[in-house]
C-alpha cells in the first residue's frame, strides 16, 4: 500500500462525462489499496473566463482580488468531483488550498509554495479518504489567498506529492505524455518515453505547456519521477520525467513562445554603466529580460535590443521612457510581434552543426531570424510571430528527418 497523487487538469474535468473517466483512475489506484491524492484544474476553460470576465471592469486588476477571483475555478471542480465519488460509492472529500493549508509567499499571481501541511491530509487518508485538492492556489501568512501562475496545478500535484514522499505522481491530460514538439502544430511528432528533469524544465519554460516549469524543478529538488499521460488512452505509459536522459536523441523537442516583445534603447550613450544602468531599472521593476543584443551605430552611441514578455511590454516602456534622461538614451523603440522558437537537448552546445541545422531550417522557409541565444542545452531563435508555427515545423522535420534516416 502505497501514496498515489494524481493530477487531472482542465479539459479532463471538464463536463460531469469526464468527470466519470477521471474516478475511473482514481478508483483503480484505490482499490488497489493506495491512499490517494487528487489534484485537478478549473474546469475547461473556466479560469480563460473568470480572467475575461474581470477584463471587463478593470484593465489593472488589484494583485490580491485577481487571486481571489480566479482561484474560484478550481473550487468547483474539487466540489463536483468529490460528489462524483461519492454518488459512485466511494469516500471523497474536498479541500481548497487554505484548507490543507498550502502555505506561499504573498506574490500574487506567482506565488511560491513554502510548505505543504501534510497532517490533514495523511489525517483523511487514515480515515479511508479519496483527497480532492485544488490546484493553483495557496494562503500567504497574511491568509491571503493566492495562485501560483497559469498551469500552476501541476505545481501543487508535484509539491503535494514530495511531501507526501508519494510513491507515484501522474499528471493526467489531454495529449499522451510528452512528444517532441506540440502535437497540436506539428505533424510526425515523436513520443518520448522519458525525457530528464533538465530538458523538461527547459521545454517547459520554453513554452511546452504540458507541464507547469516550476513543478519540474520541485521534481528534481525532491528526485521524484513526474508521469505524464492521457486521461482518455486506455493504454497509455505515458512519458517519465526522471533523472536519467534520453539515449541516441541530441534534440529532445521543438518549442514555442508566441508572447515575445522586443524593445530597443536607441542611441544610448557609450559609457561604462549605462547598459548596467538599463537593466537595474528594469529588475527592479521585476521586468525579466531574455535575449539581449547590443550593437553600435554608425556614431559613438550605441543601440541594445532585449526582448521581454508582451505582458511586460506596456510597464517596461513607460518605466524607460519616464527614465530616458537619467539612462542616456535617444530613443524607446518597441515591437509586440515576435515569438521565440527553441531546441532543446542534453548537450546541444558541444555538438557541431546543431545551430547551423536549425538555420538552415529557418533559411530554407523563408524566415528572417532576429535574436539568437544559445545555452548549454538550448538553442533560441527569436522570428516574426506570423511565422511561428511554420518555424516550429520546418525546425523539427530538419531534426526529426535526421534522426529517422
Ligand atoms: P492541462 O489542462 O491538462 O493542464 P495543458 O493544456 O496545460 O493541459 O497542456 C497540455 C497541452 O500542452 C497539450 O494539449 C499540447 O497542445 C500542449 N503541448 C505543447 N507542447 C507540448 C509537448 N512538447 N508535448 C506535449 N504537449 C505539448
Ligand atoms: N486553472 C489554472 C489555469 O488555467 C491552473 C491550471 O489549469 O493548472 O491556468
Ligand atoms: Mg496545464
Amino acid at each position: 500500500m502505497g501514496i498515489v497523487v494524481q493530477k487531472f487538469g482542465g479539459s479532463s474535468v471538464a463536463d460531469a462525462e469526464k468527470l466519470l473517466k477521471v474516478c475511473k483512475h482514481i478508483i483503480k489506484e484505490y482499490n488497489e489499496g493506495n491512499n490517494v491524492a487528487v489534484v485537478v484544474s478549473a474546469q475547461g476553460k473556466t479560469t480563460d473566463r473568470l480572467i475575461s470576465e474581470e477584463k471587463e471592469i478593470t484593465k489593472k486588476p488589484n494583485k490580491r482580488e485577481h487571486d481571489v477571483l480566479v482561484s474560484t475555478g478550481e473550487q468547483i471542480t474539487i466540489a463536483k468531483l468529490a460528489m462524483t465519488l461519492q454518488e459512485l460509492g466511494y469516500k471523497a472529500i474536498s479541500l481548497a488550498g487554505w484548507q490543507i493549508p498550502i502555505i506561499t509567499t504573498s506574490e500574487f499571481g506567482n506565488a511560491k509554495i513554502k510548505y505543504v501541511n501534510t497532517k490533514t491530509i495523511l489525517d483523511l487518508f487514515e480515515e479511508k479518504y479519496i483527497v480532492i485538492i485544488a490546484g493553483f492556489q495557496g494562503i500567504d501568512e497574511k491568509l491571503n489567498i493566492t495562485t501560483f501562475g497559469r498551469g500552476g496545478s501541476d505545481t501543487t500535484a508535484v509539491a503535494v506529492a514530495a511531501a507526501l514522499k508519494a510513491d507515484k505522481c501522474e499528471i493526467f491530460t489531454d495529449v499522451d505524455g510528452v512528444f517532441s514538439s506540440d502535437p497540436r502544430i506539428v505533424e510526425d511528432v515523436k513520443k518520448l518515453e522519458k525525457v530528464s528533469y533538465d530538458e523538461m524544465l527547459e521545454l517547459s519554460s520554453m513554452g511546452a505547456k504540458v507541464l507547469h516549469n516550476r513543478c519540474v524543478e520541485i521534481g528534481k529538488k525532491y528526485n521524484l519521477p513526474i508521469i505524464v499521460k492521457s486521461t482518455f488512452e486506455e493504454q497509455s505509459d505515458g512519458t517519465v520525467v526522471t533523472d536519467s536522459y534520453m539515449e541516441d536523441l541530441t534534440i529532445s523537442g521543438v518549442t514555442k513562445d508566441d508572447h515575445i516583445a522586443r524593445i530597443s534603447v536607441m542611441g544610448l550613450e557609450n559609457k561604462i554603466g549605462r547598459t548596467y544602468n538599463v537593466f537595474k531599472l528594469l529588475a527592479d521593476n521585476d521586468i525579466n529580460v531574455d535575449v539581449i543584443v547590443q550593437s553600435f551605430g554608425e556614431n559613438v552611441n550605441k543601440n541594445l535590443s532585449f526582448s521581454i514578455k508582451t505582458s511586460d511590454l506596456e510597464d517596461a516602456v513607460k518605466i524607460l521612457n519616464d527614465h530616458i534622461n537619467e539612462i542616456g538614451a535617444r530613443e524607446i523603440r518597441y515591437f509586440d510581434n515576435l515569438s521565440k522558437i527553441s531546441i532543446i537537448g542534453v548537450g546541444i552546445a558541444n555538438k557541431t552543426g546543431v545551430a547551423a541545422d536549425m538555420f538552415e531550417a529557418l533559411y530554407e522557409n523563408n524566415i528572417n531570424m532576429h535574436m539568437i541565444s544559445t545555452s548549454e542545452i538550448k538553442i533560441s531563435v527569436l522570428v516574426d510571430r506570423e511565422d511561428s508555427n511554420k518555424a516550429v515545423n520546418a525546425i523539427h522535420k530538419k531534426f526529426y528527418d535526421k534522426l529517422n534516416k
